[in-house]
């Protein structure tokens, strides 16, 4: 994708791009920071941003953006373009810093809790 293609289309929803080297994409009240290298994957990219500019606004916990995070979004896609480009690793983190303020990823931390709980079930009542 074109940068001025991801622009237009954040405008359509009335929301602002910021063009970063780290991370994948996230979402900070009305701007959608998105890692540049993520343009050379056209369909991951747009999927990508679908998913951000359908994320509330809000920095507080929305039950809706961790339904989002729960079950939209595919892990293997997520890796795969982090192995390529390890600064998006940072995305993996439960906490992250953008514009020298630090932000906490609480449905991430939901997730893995999430995560947790099953394996340990699993491990401890499958085996
Ligand atoms: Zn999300």
């Amino acid at each position: 994708m074109e940068k001025s293609e991801v622009i237009a289309l954040a405008k359509k929803n009335n929301l602002e791009i910021d063009f970063i080297d780290y991370n994948i994409a996230f979402r900070v009240g009305n701007t959608v920071a998105v890692n540049e290298d993520l343009l050379k994957y056209d369909d991951y990219c747009r999927t990508t941003l679908n998913h951000e500019f359908r994320h509330t606004s809000e920095n507080k916990f929305m039950k809706k953006d961790l339904a989002m995070d729960i079950f939209e979004g595919s892990l293997i896609t997520c890796l795969f373009f982090a192995f390529k480009h390890p600064r998006a690793f940072r995305q993996f983190l439960p906490f992250g810093k953008y514009k020298n303020k630090w932000f906490i990823d609480l449905n991430l931390i939901i997730v893995y809790g999430i995560g947790l709980i099953a394996l340990c079930i699993y491990l401890g009542l499958a085996l």
